[in-house]
């Protein structure tokens, strides 16, 4: 196993129910170290770009107004396989296909509105907590 980085985002949907707490708990609860973190709301040209590989994505426009409709936290969470592992804790993309014990199937709404965003592989890993924390990027 390795030692890996990778970015996490608590969306709009889950600050706005209050459940920033319980979402932090379940990370630390996965041994997931949380290195960095901050609470801010997302410009839209922040979300473009972070999402800048979904851009020809029917869904695309949606998104952007989503994850720019309140505020946000970012975090940089570091652990052995840390990639898989919140991938794994934030379950399915679609709540209604997230299995039990997963942050989307306790807090998410919807294929849309479901809660948290973690990094989908190592490099992409290392984009994105560059995007919100140049700092942490795993040398
Ligand atoms: P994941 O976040 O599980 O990696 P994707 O990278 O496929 O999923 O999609 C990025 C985000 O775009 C999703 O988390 C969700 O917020 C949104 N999204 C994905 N598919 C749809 C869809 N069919 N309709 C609306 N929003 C979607
Ligand atoms: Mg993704």
């Amino acid at each position: 196993m390795a030692v890996e980085r990778t970015l996490s985002i608590i969306k709009p949907d889950a600050v706005e129910q209050n459940n920033i707490g319980n979402i932090l708990a379940m990370i630390q609860g996965a041994g997931l170290e949380i290195l960095g973190m901050r609470m801010l709301h997302l410009s839209r040209a922040q979300a473009e770009g972070f999402y800048e590989v979904h851009k020809d994505r029917p869904f695309f426009g949606e998104l952007v107004e989503f994850m720019t409709r309140g505020p946000v936290v970012v975090s940089a969470l570091q652990a052995d396989d840390a990639v898989v592992r919140y991938r794994t804790l934030m379950g399915s993309t679609n709540p209604a296909e997230a299995a039990d014990a997963t942050i989307r199937k306790a807090y998410g709404t919807d294929i849309g509105e479901n809660a948290c965003h973690g990094s989908d592989s190592v490099e992409n890993g290392r984009i994105e907590v560059a995007y919100f924390f140049p700092e942490y990027v795993l040398k």
